[in-house]
């Protein structure tokens, strides 16, 4: 009994010992964090650089050219571009106006990718308001037909969760122009999906089959302002122009660093985010955040020369917006007789305060990321759960990889997202480095700890 009270008492000092030789270096990590202005600076690059960074746009290069000369300069043990080909599509410019008796009122407008273009002078026709998809199926096609389908549904700003009111209201971008097309409309106007009132449009992805239509954002106040001019005159028209192209089967890539591991190299641990972002807009939360967070993991490893026992691999996704080929390409490259994909983490969330991290994992390995949140919750987390792990790193679910998505205080993050609000002036410096700290610390414990 004595023996066994001796072994409980050495194992119970040996966790404790453990726990404060943990809770030690994730100090290092924040202190290392939050006195680098590396991250922080990376990220005014990019935003004032390199905007508009969509899949096969010259600033997507210059973006990943910018962060391989980083890494190079970083003297990671290997970093390149991963070259494959995908489809894209460029918009040059939109515009959409109300014509009236006295002349015309611009609207503020962008163009949903992929729309299709219109001609030169435009296309004019009537609108017809809805709110929903379904509404508009219950109209005759004879009554929608040639005509601008109109989606005016604001977001609820009674769910508490941001991504759930975002989920909650973008069914009308994301699939409204195309049930528009297929009641036979010319063309398809959505109001932007954000609780800002402002006037800024929001662009986004929109689901298009064989054939397209124009299809284009409004700014808030402008669909309330065409809206209320519709209540007074049904037989409004619009025109709307937009100059855009499909790129068919451009070359482009992700950018991959990497640290090596000392003792299990073939196990991968991958820290990411996407860089490519809408075409009118900076991106500062929306990825650019999550590309300098998850860059500088590499950075405090090699500065506190942390001797990872795996991979720690940086992967730049390209083409998250448009079709996620870039996280799709990487999951298909990967040998599973070479590597094994042995966690990944994924940062998509804006640069806000912290707090949490949802994980797609067995249970088993929830458990033990679980027993890491005291360690993380001096830097803001608040909560390890079950939940969606990332777009880019989704295809990796194939190997039985857990996944994990670091969460953010989002109430701001719909305000900016996919609009020219998305600057780098919206960037606080301890928020962006409070993030960076908890990234690290998770990758830095689940490379420690991980046992699947
Ligand atoms: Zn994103």
């Amino acid at each position: 009994m004595k023996k066994l009270l001796t072994i409980l008492v050495l194992l119970l000092s040996f966790s404790a010992f453990t726990q404060n030789a943990d809770s030690l270096m994730m100090r290092k990590i924040f202190e290392n964090a939050i006195s680098s202005n590396d991250a922080y600076n990376n990220l005014r690059y990019l935003c004032e650089n390199t905007p508009g960074r969509l899949m096969g746009s010259e600033a997507s290069i210059n973006a990943l050219n910018f962060l391989k000369t980083y890494f190079e300069k970083l003297d990671v043990d290997s970093v390149y571009l991963q070259e494959y080909k995908a489809d894209s599509w460029k918009c040059n410019s939109t515009s959409v106006s109300i014509i009236t008796s006295e002349g015309k009122i611009d609207l503020s407008a962008e163009a949903l990718g992929p729309s299709a273009a219109s001609s030169g002078k435009g296309l004019s026709s009537y609108v017809i308001e809805v709110h929903s998809i379904d509404e508009l199926k219950q109209l005759k096609k004879s009554e929608v037909e040639g005509k601008i389908v109109f989606f005016n549904r604001p977001v609820k700003n009674t769910f508490t969760e941001t991504f759930q009111m975002y989920s909650d209201a973008v069914g009308q971008r994301a699939r409204g122009p195309m049930a528009a097309l297929e009641m036979g409309a010319s063309a398809a106007l959505v109001r932007s999906v954000t609780s800002l009132s402002d006037d800024v449009p929001h662009t986004g992805s929109t689901r298009f089959e064989d054939n397209r239509i124009p299809a284009v954002a409004l700014g808030v106040e402008s669909a309330e302002l065409l809206s209320k001019l519709l209540e007074e005159n049904e037989n409004l028209k619009v025109n709307i122009k937009v100059d855009a192209e499909e790129l068919k089967g451009i070359t482009t890539y992700n950018l991959i660093a990497e640290i090596k591991g000392e003792e299990k190299p073939q196990e991968v641990i991958v820290v990411g985010g996407h860089i490519d972002t809408w075409f009118n807009t900076a991106g500062a939360h929306d990825d650019g955040a999550g590309i300098v967070q998850t860059a500088d993991v590499l950075r405090i490893f090699k500065e506190l020369k942390i001797h990872n026992k795996r991979t720690i691999r940086f992967v730049a996704f390209m083409d998250e917006e448009y079709t996620q080929s870039g996280g799709k390409h990487y999951a298909n490259s990967i040998d599973t007789l070479v590597e094994i994909p042995y966690f990944a983490l994924e940062a998509d969330a804006g640069a806000f305060a912290p707090t949490g991290f949802t994980f797609t994992s067995t249970v088993e390995q929830l458990k033990l990321f679980q027993t890491f949140k005291p360690l993380l919750e001096p830097y803001g987390i608040k909560f390890i759960k079950a939940g969606w792990g990332g777009v880019d790193i989704y295809p990796l679910k194939k190997f039985n990889t857990p996944l994990t998505a670091f969460r953010t205080e989002s109430h701001r993050y719909f305000d900016l997202h996919h609009s020219a609000n998305d600057t780098f002036d919206k960037i606080n410096f301890r928020e962006l480095q409070m993030g960076t700290t908890c990234i690290s610390g998770l990758i830095y414990l689940t490379d420690k700890y991980g046992d699947w």
